[in-house]
């Protein structure tokens, strides 16, 4: 059972926190834990600052418990920060981000081909991704399926200096669209990776749905780890157009119930991703 659960603290004392429960998956009652012993789970992850400030705007944490994973995240002037930014299920996407200064821990270059020859961050994931990825890369390849990277870790700055550009030749809406701002791109947990064939064709391209290496990961994907993050048909849900490149590590027992069940990282936490048109 998936519970959320809101905890909004309305004055520095943790032990006036008010509960709030606000549904799950099945809307069934829930038990309400006492509050000092959620509010003290809760604050163990991240603790947001008491001071005077903080207790008259109130600040608010919210818990999402799925299987065995949790999403915790904290308000702060309204956007949905991730608590738990190393989890390698963390939920980042349009509503919720990543903290400003967060660097994933643990950087490696997969050992796949690129289909560009720059060192640099873009060949990088976090070391349990690069590892998974660089078998999924290597058990293609025995069956004919040659895929490359185009584009892994993205800083928090690359991020926003792309979407800057982004906005200076697209405008606001547009970029809104088809990029994400700084500090929301999954790209910047270190455990995305677009793919495109060794060529490059098709890279990060409407066209690249219709080839053998996008049904080939969307049928192989989860055996490794990782889900194709933005599905066709799910566009209201993720907040993006489908993306068959882009695959997301979540760990191999995560993206095979995701993938089994057919269902979005929001779906799996019951998030409403927020649609930007
Ligand atoms: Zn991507």
């Amino acid at each position: 059972m998936r519970k959320i659960r809101f905890v909004t603290l309305t004055s520095v004392s943790v032990l006036g926190a008010m509960i709030l429960l606000v549904g799950c998956s099945n809307k069934k009652a829930v038990p309400v834990p006492s509050p000092e012993t959620t509010a003290q789970a809760v604050y163990s992850a991240n603790l947001p600052t008491n001071d005077s400030s903080t207790a008259k705007q109130g600040s608010t944490q919210e818990e999402k418990q799925g299987g065995a994973d949790h999403q915790i995240v904290h308000l702060e002037n309204g956007v949905e920060i991730a608590a738990k930014p190393d989890d390698i299920a963390v939920l980042v996407n349009k509503q919720v981000k990543l903290p400003d200064d967060y660097n994933p821990p643990d950087l490696v270059e997969p050992k796949i081909p690129f289909i560009f020859t720059e060192k640099d961050d873009r060949r990088l994931m976090r070391k349990v991704a690069a590892e998974a990825l660089e078998k999924l890369v290597a058990d293609a390849k025995n069956e004919g399926i040659h895929l490359a990277g185009v584009s892994g870790y993205r800083s928090y700055q690359t991020q926003k200096t792309l979407f800057n550009y982004y906005i200076s030749v697209q405008g606001q809406e547009l970029a809104r669209k088809y990029s994400a701002e700084p500090g929301h791109s999954e790209h910047e947990t270190g455990l995305a990776m677009d793919l495109s064939d060794t060529k490059g064709t098709c890279a990060a391209e409407d066209c690249f749905a219709n080839t053998p290496e996008a049904k080939w990961l969307a049928d192989h994907a989860a055996d490794y780890g990782f889900i194709i993050r933005y599905p066709k048909g799910k566009e209201s849900i993720t907040g993006y157009n489908y993306e068959p490149w882009h695959i997301r590590y979540v760990g191999t027992q995560l993206a095979k119930e995701l993938t089994s069940k057919g269902l979005t990282l929001e779906e799996y936490y019951d998030h409403k991703a927020m649609v930007s048109n």
